[in-house]
């Protein structure tokens, strides 16, 4: 070991108790699934299961969204907005008290480093049910238009890459407006959603206000399809929303869709280049690259683009990838073997395409799914490893010259989630800023996430927003819409 090398520093996995099989949460208790077959949560990083998980079934749906529509019905749309935020200030605290056992379960489960679940996911997750519970009671006053009632009974649907912070989003807006819900996490991340289960228990929120069920695509798209759901709220693919929205159609099911991304990290000349490479590290490394607002485009000034690529690989050779529960891991596991080969396959896409392939070369762990840190320079915007979303840590280089080439390059994508805008001159930052298609522009910083902050995309990035006072717009109907 060099005299500069970090000592191992593990988190222990004593603080969670993991059981070996889980039923689904219907009613505030834990009820087995009827017929579906029962699937296994592996850990990522070594390939061990770690629980089986039931496959609800229609008939499971049909069950759970029962229960939304009773609690919905005869308890908590008429419940005063003060109580309800109540109930989700004591779920904000029970979560800050259990964050060390979250998040633990959420690197065990997800593969993601122990720091980032431990500094981010459960930090912001509480903020998301404070920041809620806060606004529970002053509907009226949140200029959403005259009296704002509850939509309904809510199904919700989240993705792997951050699995509980994507209930926060979801669960808190819902619950603050007096709605009822049906969530579904990944398949392959759903245990802390199932000790959330548990913190309803804890918080005695009245039975059927949170229903949680697990399965894979049908289980999700049977929640689609109940004729009881009255809103959908979806993050994932944009494949899936697509699908969702075609399934929709016609009916009087409302939506909103938080799809894919391909966001540009924009460096103009007179940025503060170290900054910015932390900028670009944080903003395609932080979860493996497994954000939807990913800056997974570096769009450079070409005459600084041979230093910015010295300083980035430079940077990028001291990463720790590895084991996700060392308190010292920059990068932690690809989080399944399928998201893997979909990495492998579009990185040799873009080895075919003629683009040039970077890695650090740092040692790898034998068991688990992983991918080194990735940069691909001599990258066009025709290539598909510039237009397609990754969802790994791989991030493609691409030059301008002059600011509307930058704008022109980052806009040509279907996607509009994100982007980042490094420079020294506000009026340019203000100037791009209109100019970008994107839902959030970042200046000078990247991935900040805050729940007063409204986060949602621009074409096929989805619509609709979360967080922030125009996320409540979602969970509620008002006296012209009704
Ligand atoms: P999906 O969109 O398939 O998964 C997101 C969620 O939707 C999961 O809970 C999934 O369940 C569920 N789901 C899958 N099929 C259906 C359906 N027909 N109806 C309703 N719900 C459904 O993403 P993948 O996990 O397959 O990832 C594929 C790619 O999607 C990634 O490579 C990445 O590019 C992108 N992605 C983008 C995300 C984002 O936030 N923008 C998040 C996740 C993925 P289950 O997991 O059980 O299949």
């Amino acid at each position: 070991m060099s005299p500069f090398e970090y000592a191992p520093a593990p988190e222990s996995a004593a603080v969670v108790d993991i059981a070996s099989s889980y039923g689904l949460f219907i009613g505030n208790q834990f009820v087995p699934a009827t017929g579906g077959t029962p699937f296994k949560t592996v850990n990522p990083a070594t390939e061990e299961v770690l629980a089986e998980i039931s496959e609800a079934s229609s008939d499971d749906v049909d069950a759970a969204v029962a229960a939304a529509r009773t609690a919905y019905t005869r308890v908590w749309s008429r419940m005063s907005g003060a109580d309800r935020g109540k109930y989700l200030f004591r779920i904000a605290r029970i979560l800050q008290e259990r964050a060390r056992e979250f998040a633990v379960l959420e690197t065990l489960d997800n593969g993601k480093p122990i720091k980032e679940s431990r500094d981010v996911d459960l930090p912001l997750a509480a903020a998301h049910f404070f920041y809620h519970a806060g606004w529970a009671d002053k509907l009226d006053y949140a200029s959403l238009g005259p009296n704002p009632r509850p939509v309904g009974v809510v199904g919700q649907i989240v993705p792997w890459n951050f699995p509980l912070l994507m209930l926060a989003w979801k669960v808190a807006p819902a619950l603050a407006c007096g709605n009822t819900v049906v969530l579904k996490p990944a398949e392959t991340t759903p245990l802390t959603a199932l000790l959330f289960a548990e913190v309803c228990q804890q918080a005695d929120l009245p039975p059927g206000v949170v229903n949680i069920i697990t399965g894979a695509g049908p289980t999700g798209q049977a929640i689609v399809d109940h004729p009881g759901i009255d809103k959908l709220a979806f993050t994932g693919s944009t494949a899936v929303g697509k699908m969702i929205a075609r399934s929709i159609a016609g009916t009087r099911k409302r939506a909103t869709l938080e799809l894919g991304g391909k966001a540009a990290n924009i460096i103009f000349d007179d940025a503060p280049i170290d900054q910015a490479v932390e900028g670009i590290v944080n903003g395609i490394f932080f979860n493996q690259g497994h954000v939807c607002c990913a800056g997974s485009r570096i769009l450079v000034q070409e005459n600084i683009a041979e230093d910015l690529d010295r300083r980035l690989k430079r940077r990028l050779a001291t990463l720790r990838v590895g084991d996700p529960m060392d308190k010292n891991t920059d990068v932690g596991a690809i989080n399944s073997r399928k998201q893997l080969d979909r990495i492998e396959e579009m990185v040799a896409v873009g080895e075919a395409e003629g683009a040039q392939r970077w890695d650090s070369g740092c040692e790898l762990p034998t068991n688990g799914f992983w991918f080194r840190p990735t940069v691909f320079s001599g990258v066009s915007q025709t290539h598909r490893i510039a237009q397609e979303e990754i969802f790994g840590p791989v991030v493609s280089v691409l030059t301008f010259r002059t600011p509307a080439e930058a704008v022109a390059k980052a806009n040509n994508t279907p996607y509009g989630l994100s982007a980042g805008v490094w420079t020294e001159k506000g009026s340019r930052i203000l100037w791009m800023a209109d100019q970008l298609r994107a839902g959030v522009v970042w200046a000078n910083t990247f991935n900040k996430f805050d729940p007063t902050s409204p986060f949602g995309g621009y074409k096929e990035s989805g619509y609709g927003r979360e967080g922030g006072r125009h996320g409540l717009e979602a969970y509620v109907t008002t006296g012209a819409q009704r």
